[in-house]
């Protein structure tokens, strides 16, 4: 593999190559080990043809955006990651915008604002790239990307290039097809409604001010909310958030080590300096097992856990199901 990457060197920016990367510095939790080789592409055919080779010669290989919705374990990933940083981006219509899927979800919004287009003024505020939203169809207020999105370009898993509409993609809250797949999000359309930018800056500086009284500032080490909120008793009702789950069921305050609950969000993990993966699952367990003893809910993960053993995973299920007969 280190043979390999280096002759990504000869056609890469060298700059762009790294070995022995620790992946903590390429994540907002700042925790992980190091992968071997982690290269940074911001354009679309070095991008495809990386996939491309790293798939011929069988090697393991991971697609990081904004590196906001995961953890790496503390042994890191014995592989290629891949981080996604395409992030140009332009008016194909006058309501339609395409962008480069490495763009950060923010930058997506403000060049909607300057454009006097409205549709995306919810998302402000979540930190992240386009594609990484897309895959997780992230949201918020009620609101998520895959209501605004056209069309996805992707280089699927057999490293070929291809269109997908939303309704190939199985979007549902914090879901689409794409998580259970290989394709890597390379570009994406998206189509906003015409308003006046004096309308869309207010409505992005209500979004973002809602959400700095009840997240964790810029640059706190946090992968946002950990556990997805669940379906409405009624339908057409409001999701349950996991967080008022967890807060009655006493998890503000709990910590091990240095990974902690946040203390205005009892679904926000943060790391208060030296968290250590394992440390994260043995916390976020320990909110799953008081979640289920005092509401009898069964918490899903919504940050993705990457490089772990089977066995590391299984001790964080709250209820083992027993093998059928
Ligand atoms: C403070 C904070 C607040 C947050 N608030 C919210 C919120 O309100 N709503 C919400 O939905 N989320 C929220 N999040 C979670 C996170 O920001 C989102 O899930 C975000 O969309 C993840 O994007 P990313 O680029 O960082 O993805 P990453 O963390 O880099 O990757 C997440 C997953 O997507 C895959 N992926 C990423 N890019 C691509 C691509 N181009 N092609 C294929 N696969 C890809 C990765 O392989 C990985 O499996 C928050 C996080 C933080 C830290």
């Amino acid at each position: 593999m280190r043979e390999w990457g280096e002759s990504l060197r000869t056609w890469l920016p060298p700059e762009s190559v790294f070995f022995n990367c620790p992946l903590r510095e390429k994540t907002t939790l700042r925790i992980g080990g190091e992968a071997s080789v982690v290269v940074e592409i911001h354009q679309k055919e070095p991008l495809t043809r990386v996939i491309q080779e790293a798939i011929r010669e069988g090697f393991p290989w991971f697609l990081l955006g904004g590196g906001s919705n995961v953890l790496f374990s503390d042994e890191g990933f014995r592989g290629l990651v891949v981080i996604n940083c395409l992030n140009e981006i332009r008016l194909t219509s006058p309501t339609q915008i395409e962008c480069g899927a490495g763009l950060p979800l923010l930058d997506f919004v403000r060049f909607s604002e300057e454009c006097g287009l409205s549709g995306s003024e919810d998302l402000a505020g979540i930190p992240g790239s386009v594609g990484g939203a897309i895959v997780g169809n992230a949201g918020a207020f009620g609101r998520n990307i895959a209501e605004i999105l056209d069309y996805v370009d992707i280089v699927n898993e057999d490293g070929e290039l291809q269109r997908l509409t939303p309704h190939e993609l199985d979007f549902d809250y914090r879901e689409s097809r794409l998580k259970y797949s290989n394709d890597v999000v390379v570009s994406a359309g998206l189509s906003l409604s015409n308003s006046g930018e004096a309308e869309v800056s207010g409505r992005i500086q209500e979004i973002l001010d809602l959400r700095a009284g009840k997240h964790p500032a810029w640059g706190v080490a946090t992968a946002g909310s950990f556990f997805k909120n669940l379906p409405p008793e009624n339908p057409g009702d409001r999701r349950i958030a996991a967080g008022l789950i967890l807060d009655r069921a006493g998890a503000l305050g709990l910590s091990v080590g240095d990974a902690a609950v946040f203390e205005k969000h009892a679904n926000i993990v943060v790391n208060r300096g030296h968290a250590t993966a394992v440390q994260v699952l043995e916390l976020t367990t320990i909110m799953k097992r008081l979640a289920y003893e005092s509401a009898g809910v069964l918490l899903e993960e919504e940050v993705r856990r990457i490089g772990f053993s089977q066995a590391e995973l299984e001790k964080t299920q709250v209820l083992k199901v027993e093998p059928t007969e």
